[in-house]
C-alpha cells in the first residue's frame, strides 16, 4: 500500500516537472474559436505555437450557445478569439463581457473576424429581425465553402501574427501550405498546375468554372478532363435540387452548383410549422425533389418523416468538424458532404428508375 502511494506521488512529481519543462521558454498563444471549422483552420495555421479551445461543436447549432461561466473562463485566458463577425454568434458579446478580457473585444488586438473581406451572399434588402430571422446581414455560415476557407485562414493568420510576431514566418508558411491544399483538394493538382489557384478560384466563385473548362482545350483535350478534387467529385450534383432544413450550406451549394429549392424552416431560426411543412411537401412532390438535407442537431425525426412521406432520401450530417465520425478537419467536411449527397442521389435515381420501369428511357 505504502509502496503504491510512493509510486503515485512519484508519477505526480514527474508530471509536474514535465509540464513545467514543456512550457518553459515556449510562448504558446491561447486561441479560442467560436466554431470547430475555425478551430481546425487555426490549428493548421498555428501549428505547435497555439493551443486551440473551441466553443460550438460540429454537431451543435452555432446560433444557440448558453453563456456558461466555464466558457467565460476560457475567453479570459484567450490571446486570440476567432468569431464569424456577423450575427451568427449573437451569444458572443455577452460571453466576452463575462470574460472581462478587453483584448478580445471587437476591433481589439486579440479579436479576429473570420468573415472579414469575404463575399457574403443572401444579404437582405432590409435589415430586420421582425420575423425572427437570424441571418440579417446575409448568410453567416461562411465555413461551408472550401474557397472561403482560404480567406478565413488569412484572417486567422493576421490575428496570430499580431499577437505573436516572432512566429510570423512560421504562420505565413502554414498559410501558404493551407491555401495550396485547398486549391489542390478543390480543383485537383493537375488543373492547379495548368491554371493556378487564383484563376480557378475566380472562375469558381463567379460560377463560370465548369462551362469554361468544357469549352477550353489544352493539348487537344477539353480542360474539364484535367479537373480533379471536390469539384470533380461533385460534378454529378450540378443542376440537382434538394430541400434542406436551415440555410446552412448556401456557400457550399453555390460553389458546387446544386439548388436548395426550399427549407423546412419558414425562415432561418423559425422552427417548421405543420402548414409550412405541408407546403414544402407539396412542392417536393410537384418538382420531384428526392433528396433532403439536415444537420444532425435539428429535429431529425421530422426530417425522416417528411422524407418518408414524399419518397425522398434524407442526408443527415454534421455542420462542422468533429460533429460526426470521420469528420475531424475542415477538409473532411467536404469529403463527407459530397460523398453523402452523391450516395443519396444515386439511391434516389435507382429508386425512381425502378419505379418508372418499364417506361422508355426518357431523360427527365
Ligand atoms: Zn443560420
Amino acid at each position: 500500500m505504502r509502496k503504491t502511494i510512493l509510486v503515485v506521488l512519484g508519477i505526480i512529481a514527474m508530471a509536474l516537472v514535465w509540464t513545467k519543462g514543456a512550457s518553459a521558454g515556449e510562448h504558446k498563444l491561447n486561441v479560442v474559436t467560436a466554431n470547430s471549422a475555425y478551430a481546425s483552420i487555426a490549428e493548421a495555421i498555428g501549428g505547435d505555437k497555439v493551443t486551440v479551445v473551441n466553443i460550438v461543436a460540429g454537431n451543435q447549432d452555432p446560433h444557440i450557445v448558453r453563456p456558461k461561466p466555464s466558457l467565460a473562463v476560457e475567453l479570459r485566458r484567450a490571446d486570440v478569439y476567432v468569431t464569424t463577425g456577423m450575427d451568427l454568434e449573437m451569444w458572443s458579446p455577452a460571453l466576452v463581457d463575462m470574460s472581462g478580457n478587453p483584448n478580445i473585444r471587437s476591433g481589439q488586438k486579440g479579436y479576429v473576424s473570420a468573415s472579414a473581406g469575404l463575399k457574403i451572399i443572401e444579404t437582405p434588402i432590409t435589415v430586420s429581425r421582425a420575423e425572427g430571422d437570424v441571418h440579417i446581414y446575409g448568410n453567416p455560415h461562411i465555413h461551408t465553402s472550401p474557397l472561403n476557407g482560404k480567406i478565413i485562414a488569412e484572417n486567422i493568420c493576421v490575428g496570430l501574427k499580431r499577437n505573436a510576431p516572432e512566429y510570423s514566418a512560421f504562420f505565413e508558411q502554414n498559410l501558404a501550405r493551407f491555401k495550396n491544399d485547398i486549391d489542390r483538394r478543390t480543383f485537383g493538382a493537375k488543373l492547379v498546375a495548368l491554371l493556378g489557384g487564383k484563376t480557378l478560384t475566380d472562375l469558381a466563385q463567379s460560377g463560370r468554372l465548369v462551362a469554361f473548362l468544357e469549352k477550353k482545350q489544352y493539348k487537344g483535350k477539353a480542360l474539364i478532363e484535367s479537373l480533379g478534387g471536390w469539384m470533380k467529385e461533385a460534378l454529378p450534383l450540378r443542376g440537382r435540387k434538394i430541400v434542406a432544413y436551415h440555410k446552412n450550406i448556401s456557400y457550399f451549394s453555390q460553389l458546387f452548383g446544386f439548388e436548395i429549392v426550399d427549407y423546412l424552416e419558414p425562415k432561418p431560426g423559425i422552427p417548421p410549422t405543420p402548414g409550412h411543412i405541408a407546403a414544402v411537401m407539396a412542392k417536393m412532390r410537384a418538382q420531384k425533389i428526392r433528396v433532403m438535407w439536415a444537420e444532425n442537431y435539428f429535429d431529425v425525426a421530422t426530417v425522416r418523416r417528411v422524407a418518408d412521406k414524399v419518397g425522398a432520401i434524407p442526408v443527415i450530417v454534421a455542420l462542422a468538424p468533429g460533429g460526426q465520425p470521420g469528420m475531424r478537419t475542415f477538409f473532411d467536411q467536404f469529403d463527407v458532404w459530397i460523398r453523402e449527397l452523391n450516395r443519396a442521389f444515386s439511391d434516389a435515381d435507382q429508386r425512381a428508375g425502378a419505379a418508372a420501369k418499364p417506361a422508355s428511357a426518357q431523360h427527365p
